[in-house]
């Protein structure tokens, strides 16, 4: 049994055709040297290699966990010595495409409010490449889909047949040490002055590291005054980069500075379920519902809890339903919910609501004091482990059939109250992700 085989053969069912051909297919287990808790895989070449160590390491774990049932780790290495010519020339032909994930396009990437500026921004840019926002520049949160945006702009360009660089600015800097050593600088102008457009991901990293910054700003002169484009994201706005020299800093606004805010609420949905269609998982929507509030605001997540989903249906042979999914996503959440205590959700339920908290733990009974306290209550069911004697205790009422009733209530709202089932889910996604 080549177990290494199997589990690419798993990880092929989560990920496009065109990812499985360009990169996982490529890969060959080492069936010899691998031991229960070590799985080697060769890749025929470095760009291969850190393609599939950046992006699948931990997926190729995680199914190997699932299907031996313990930890491994996994090793990507390249191929032995003997193969190093034929690798090369492999190398050779990769270089354009290889850096681009061919998943990542306008089609599928979703607009809401939170975006909604940057995707304009980018789209502009590729319809009109060195003559808008030239350096068009990106910035925003972990996982907001600056690399997406940006690298969706790089497959219109490829497709174009223009000659796209997509580099981060560590592999930058390493390239750049590279050919500082080699004494090959001339290389490294010429490799990065001759493309028509060059994307740079994360340029924060280059602050403080003078003598790129120096070589950089160079080459982003060059490329400018001959009407290339180029595209820049980082974690933060220009100005607040710091370790930057004034003249790159200044010349990084002269474009278009654009950012990224978190998700709203609608937009996750749409997002979860733009990547289901791609994963070929099917959800209802009480699950993606569910999956949108649990998650923060990092959509990076939402696809490790997709192939987590996936994966635990196939091997287990059931059907993912909300249970199943809650049950899956049990660390996830826990981990999440530790600091919300009864105090916590009633007091911000009181302050989204205007009105006390002691308000909402007292009889009354008018209608706002109502509403607040059925909010309140399924809350604290939801996202934290008391009991219902606890929250009977604690919210005033005479004991758990209280509270079971006033669940009950809430429950029969949420079906057929579109506004009231709107303020939970609100609620629910502002103060888990706060
Ligand atoms: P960042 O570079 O900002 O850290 P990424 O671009 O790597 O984030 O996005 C993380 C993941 O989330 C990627 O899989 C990306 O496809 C996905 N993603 C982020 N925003 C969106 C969106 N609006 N629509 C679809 N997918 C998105
Ligand atoms: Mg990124």
């Amino acid at each position: 049994m080549n177990i290494g085989k199997e589990v690419l053969q798993l990880l092929k069912e989560e990920i496009t055709e065109v990812e499985y051909k360009r990169y996982i297919k490529q890969l060959d287990y080492d069936l010899k040297n691998s031991t229960s808790d070590l799985a080697i895989f060769y890749a025929p070449n470095a760009l291969i290699s850190n393609w599939i160590k950046s992006k699948y390491t931990d997926k190729i774990a995680y199914l190997f966990e699932i299907k031996t049932g313990s930890k491994v780790t996994v090793q990507i290495t390249l191929k032995n010595l003997l193969n190093r010519r034929k690798t090369k020339k492999i190398q050779k032909e990769i270089i354009p495409h290889s850096l681009l994930n061919p998943s990542h396009t306008f089609d599928n990437f979703m607009v809401g409010g939170s975006n909604q500026f940057a995707y304009a921004a980018v789209k502009s840019v590729c319809d009109k490449a060195g003559e808008t926002y030239n350096p068009l520049f990106i910035y925003g949160g972990v996982g907001l889909g600056k690399t997406h945006l940006m690298q969706a702009a790089g497959n219109v360009f490829q497709n174009q047949g223009k000659i796209v660089i997509y580099t981060t600015s560590e592999q930058l800097l390493n390239d750049f040490i590279r050919h500082l050593r080699n004494q090959s600088m001339e290389r490294f102008q010429k490799k990065y002055r001759q493309c028509d457009v060059l994307l740079i991901d994360d340029i924060q990293f280059l602050s403080g590291k003078d003598s790129i910054q120096e070589e950089f700003f160079h080459t982003f002169e060059a490329l400018r005054n001959s009407g290339k484009q180029i595209i820049l994201t980082a974690d933060k706005h220009p100005k607040k980069i710091g370790g930057l020299e004034a003249r790159l800093q200044s010349r990084f606004e002269w474009g278009l500075v654009a950012d990224i805010q978190p998700p709203e609420l609608e937009t996750k949905i749409a997002i979860i379920e733009k990547k289901c269609e791609i994963n070929k998982v099917k959800l209802s929507k009480d699950i993606i519902n569910y999956i949108a509030t649990v998650i923060e605001s990092n959509v990076r997540e939402i696809e490790g809890i997709l192939s987590k989903l996936h994966a635990y249906s196939q091997l287990m042979h059931v059907d993912i339903d909300l249970a199943f999914t809650k049950n899956v996503l049990k660390d996830q959440i826990q981990e999440k919910q530790k600091d919300l205590t009864l105090d916590t959700i009633t007091q911000f339920v009181a302050k989204n609501l205007n009105i006390k908290p002691s308000e909402i733990k007292s009889k009354g009974r008018s209608r706002n004091i109502v509403y607040a306290r059925r909010i309140a209550i399924y809350l604290c069911r939801d996202l934290t482990q008391n009991t219902m004697p606890q929250l009977a205790l604690y919210f005033g009422m005479k004991d758990h059939t209280a509270i079971s009733h006033t669940l009950k209530k809430i429950n029969s709202l949420m079906e057929n109250d579109e506004d009231f089932n709107i303020k939970i889910k609100e609620l629910t996604n502002k103060i888990t992700s706060s």
